[in-house]
């Protein structure tokens, strides 16, 4: 399967993080590596799954569905990265939605 560069969810990732993301740099949770986000590798199916060049483990899943989007960045370390708090945009952890906003 052929993938993408960081920089080709540019604009997806402005749009959850508020700001430019793919100069971030975040740590991956299985194998330690340090990788820019616009250097990590991006896959497309029926959601965003971005994963890391090294060990090719999952870092961040974006699924989006009309204007709501879900993230989920369990994968990722220490990139700073905090999506917007708004109630289009829902943080996913282990498969439970957590930002307090979704029903329980
Ligand atoms: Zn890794």
């Amino acid at each position: 399967m052929t993938h993408l560069d960081g920089n080709a969810i540019g604009g997806l990732l402005n749009d959850v993080f508020g700001r430019e993301a793919t100069d971030a740099s975040g740590r991956c949770r299985i194998c330690g590596a340090e990788n820019f986000v616009g250097a990590l590798h991006v896959y497309r199916g029926a959601g965003v799954v971005v994963r890391c060049p090294t060990c090719h483990s999952v870092l961040m899943r974006f699924v989006e569905s009309r204007d709501q989007v879900w993230v989920d960045l369990n994968g990722l370390l220490g990139s700073g990265l905090e999506p917007l708090r708004e109630t289009r945009i829902h943080v996913v952890h282990s498969g439970q939605v957590v930002d307090g906003r979704a029903e329980p």
